[in-house]
């Protein structure tokens, strides 16, 4: 079982941002930036291009509203999407606030958030999306 999966079982905690049938989303431990979440599909496949295509063409349309309240809650370029990979196999793609190319760095220092900010930053995404349903 990857880590990823412990946590989609809840074996380890995580600050869930959203969670459907088939994926579920939650803050980097290490973020790069304030607001950097990882989506992941509950199913365990290492690299992103082997995931089936029902998951990967889904993903996109699962993260979109995450990423928008990303860059509600912290204003940026734009977030973007990346995927690396090499350190956790079980699929997935970070969500990043940037300005520059180098705000996407996995060489720049982590922030060292404390449980507080986690929570806050988790609840400021969550209140977020949830503005952005109740406009519908
Ligand atoms: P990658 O596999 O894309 O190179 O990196 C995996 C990412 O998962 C890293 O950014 C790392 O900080 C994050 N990560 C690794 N273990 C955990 C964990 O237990 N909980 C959370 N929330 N993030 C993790």
């Amino acid at each position: 079982m990857t880590i990823f999966s412990k946590i989609i079982a809840g074996d380890i905690p995580s600050y869930k941002i959203a969670e459907s049938e088939k994926f579920f989303a939650f803050l980097d431990i290490f973020p790069i930036k304030k607001g950097h979440t990882l989506v992941i599909p509950k199913i365990e496949v290492d690299k992103i291009f082997d995931v089936p295509d029902e998951f990967l063409s889904e993903l996109l349309v699962f993260a979109k509203p995450i990423a928008r309240a990303i860059e509600k809650c912290f204003p940026c370029d734009r977030v973007n999407i990346i995927t690396v990979g090499l350190e956790v196999p079980h699929a997935h793609v970070h969500l990043i606030p940037i300005n520059r190319p180098q705000d996407m760095h996995f060489d720049n220092p982590k922030l060292k958030l404390s449980k507080e900010e986690f929570v806050k930053i988790q609840q400021q995404i969550i209140a977020e999306m949830e503005k952005a349903v109740s406009k519908w």
